[in-house]
């Protein structure tokens, strides 16, 4: 888990990237890992309302962290569509 994601939720309702209004909501959070996608449903994320940027809390990011390093039992797998843009712009 990238630390600069983390934030302290008690401490700020702007966007640390671009000072946009953040917005709690519940939210499916998708982690890069190494070659595989790690897929988390129902997380509460400060999300900003300008650019997206979804802010996950100190508590969240450990839980994610934890889950990816020693695996919980998934929920349930998904397949994840993956694009090349560069493919589809036809090159
Ligand atoms: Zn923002």
């Amino acid at each position: 888990m990238d630390p600069e994601e983390a934030i302290d939720m008690a401490d700020t309702n702007r966007c640390a990237e671009c000072g946009g209004t953040l917005q709690e909501k519940i939210v499916t959070y998708t982690h890069p890992w190494g070659q595989k996608l790690y897929r988390f449903e129902n997380v509460s994320a400060l999300v900003c309302v300008q650019c997206g940027h979804v802010w996950l809390s100190a508590e969240t990011s450990r839980l994610i962290d934890e889950a990816i390093r020693k695996p919980a039992i998934p929920k349930k797998y998904e397949q994840v569509p993956v694009f090349s843009l560069p493919e589809l712009a036809g090159r």
